[in-house]
């Protein structure tokens, strides 16, 4: 009996152990996953995190090289950030607002070391020197054809 009474003066005058919402604002506790951030100079658009995402929030656009995410879908697990091979995922501690709009974040990858990325660029230079091959080409003797015309039609005539 004695220890209950304890008790319950000892509650009465200390602190409440909930905050006093929404007179006092919302503090997130420390490390909370919140909102996932992905970094474009590190993907390496694998599609793991697409793969691995349980609410199919993730969608990797490789032709694109662009990550969407669909941020108002995501249920905040973590699986992707866990799964991506070259940590471009990280979840802060910032919560966007509810909201009756769809909200979908956009991230273009950079990183050349992107199977992908590095066909394109090898693509595109193979592409560059065939351009550049029949400029530097042209500038010698190209006239045989025509000339050939020219001496059959004086022979010709
Ligand atoms: S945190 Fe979970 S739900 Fe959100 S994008 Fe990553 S895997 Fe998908
Ligand atoms: S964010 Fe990570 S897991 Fe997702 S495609 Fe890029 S490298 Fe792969």
């Amino acid at each position: 009996m004695l220890k209950i009474l304890a008790n319950i003066g000892k509650n009465l005058i200390s602190k409440p152990y909930t905050s006093n919402y929404p007179f006092t604002p919302y503090q997130h506790f420390p490390g909370v996953r919140a909102d996932v951030t992905f970094d474009g100079t590190k993907c390496i658009l694998c599609g793991l995190c697409q793969r691995s995402c349980p609410a199919e929030c993730i969608l990797i656009h490789k032709e694109q090289e662009q990550i969407e995410y669909l941020n108002t879908q995501c249920i905040r697990c973590g699986y992707c950030v866990r799964v991506c091979p070259t940590n471009a995922i990280s979840q802060n501690e910032v919560y966007t607002k509810p909201s009756r709009q769809r909200l979908t974040v956009y991230t273009k990858v950079t990183n050349e070391n992107a199977p992908v990325i590095k066909k394109r660029m090898a693509a595109e230079a193979a592409k560059k020197a065939a351009a550049e091959k029949p400029a530097t080409a042209g500038t010698g003797p190209a006239k045989p054809a025509g000339e050939k015309k020219v001496d059959e039609k004086k022979t010709s005539a």
